[in-house]
């Protein structure tokens, strides 16, 4: 566990405070390691955190009827500081500021949706993302617990680089990193700017101009040096990668999850499996890029590159379920609606997983992804009081995630819907 993630659970003890013990009922709980429903459930919360045996005769009650309780839900591939629909130039023409101003208004609209926990991975170059993580922390904005990564790395010409503009419009270029020297210098760097997590660009992208997703990008010794370099600081490291050599040389460079994996190959998956590699696979934001009438006003380049990798994604996430990869919920919104965060689900069950295992994927799964196992995840007493409450039947229907009416981060309600 790194000094960050202590500090963020920490900060469920000091920020959660309560005046008086509260007993939450419900008709139901989830047990997301055993997927046993308790009915009817009970828990008590006191100082943001579960407590364990029976609540004290003077707590105050709090009766959610007919819901199923479950942890709060963790995403662990967002872009709240940036807005969807910008297009390509859009994107240009917005400050510093406004981006962080977004970056204020997605963090509510994702906590209220029910994920309490949220893992940021490349925000623009002004680490608007640490302020934004700050303020929440603080207790001075509402918004999710946030893991940040500043501005993701690249390589010249790669995802993160500005592919098909003219050299006077590439501005700050520092996350752009050509040698093992150029690596340590700019994780040293981020480091003391604040960021828990090292973000990677290890192949192509989709929403980027001439590079290939599918092509690997820093040579092996540069993502070594990332890799050491990041866990010298006590960081892990994220890497985004769509083709499998870029995924296999991320892998054994010792990154802790691959972000998307789309062409992920049988063989790679094994690697992965018996490293402990975590695959965060971000299902809905290549489909809500085809949406038909192109929504989010995706240049032709980047459809083209979506039409091609859509139809190989179910065979790469099918090696992943069959290898038993560690598969922790990711969405990548920024790409799509901040409010469709939980789309996911769905596509997670119709690409082959159970309802559990989705549900598992944004609880426990999730929360051992970001070391943070012992604080989230899970409603078992001693972790903090993150939870929702969902109607209908989540193992059988996980679209009722889609519309969660009672939200409560730290042990202080956030949403409650009649
Ligand atoms: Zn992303």
């Amino acid at each position: 566990m790194t000094l960050r993630c202590l500090i963020a659970g920490l900060l469920c003890l000091a920020l959660g405070a309560q005046d008086r013990p509260l007993i939450i009922k419900a008709s139901r709980m989830l047990d997301v390691r055993t997927g046993k429903v308790e009915a009817p459930a009970q828990l008590w919360v006191k100082d943001g955190r579960i407590q364990p045996g029976p609540a004290p005769a003077d707590a105050e009650v709090l009766d959610l009827g007919n819901r199923t309780l479950l942890p709060g839900l963790i995403d662990c591939h967002t872009h709240l500081l940036i807005p969807s629909g910008l297009g390509e130039l859009g994107y240009l023409k917005r400050s510093q500021g406004a981006l962080l101003l977004d970056g204020v208004v997605n963090a509510r609209r994702v906590l209220e949706a029910g994920f309490t926990t949220v893992r940021d991975v490349g925000a623009s170059a002004s680490f608007g993302d640490v302020a934004l993580r700050d303020a929440i922390a603080r207790g001075d904005i509402p918004g999710p617990r946030l893991l940040v990564a500043g501005p993701a790395l690249s390589i010249t010409g790669g995802h993160g680089d500005l592919n098909g503009f003219p050299p006077h419009l590439h501005g700050a270029d520092e996350h752009i990193v050509d040698s093992p020297d150029q690596a340590r210098r700019v994780v040293r760097e981020w480091h003391k700017y604040g960021v828990d997590v090292i973000k990677i660009h290890a192949t192509g992208g989709v929403l980027s101009n001439h590079d290939d997703p599918g092509a690997p990008s820093f040579s092996p010794p540069e993502f070594k040096a990332i890799v050491d370099e990041a866990r010298r600081r006590g960081m892990d490291v994220c890497a985004h990668a769509h083709g499998d050599a870029g995924i296999l040389e991320a892998t054994l460079a010792g990154v802790r999850s691959i972000e998307h994996g789309s062409l992920l190959s049988p063989a790679t998956a094994r690697e992965m499996k018996a490293r402990g590699t975590f695959l965060v696979p971000t299902l809905y934001a290549l489909e809500s890029i085809l949406l038909p009438g192109n929504p989010y006003k995706v240049p032709e380049g980047s459809l083209a590159k979506a039409r091609a990798l859509l139809p190989l994604r179910r065979a790469g996430f099918k090696a992943a379920l069959d290898a038993g990869i560690p598969i922790a919920y990711g969405t990548d919104i920024g790409v799509f609606d901040h409010a469709q965060v939980a789309a996911d689900f769905r596509y997670l069950v119709s690409y082959g997983m159970t309802p559990l295992q989705a549900i598992q994927s944004a609880t426990l799964v999730a929360a051992d992804l970001l070391r943070m196992g012992r604080d989230i995840g899970t409603l078992e007493p001693g972790h903090c009081a993150d939870l929702i409450a969902v109607d209908g039947d989540p193992l059988k229907d996980v679209r009722t995630f889609e519309r969660v009416p009672f939200v409560m981060k730290e042990g202080k309600v956030i949403r409650r819907a009649p």
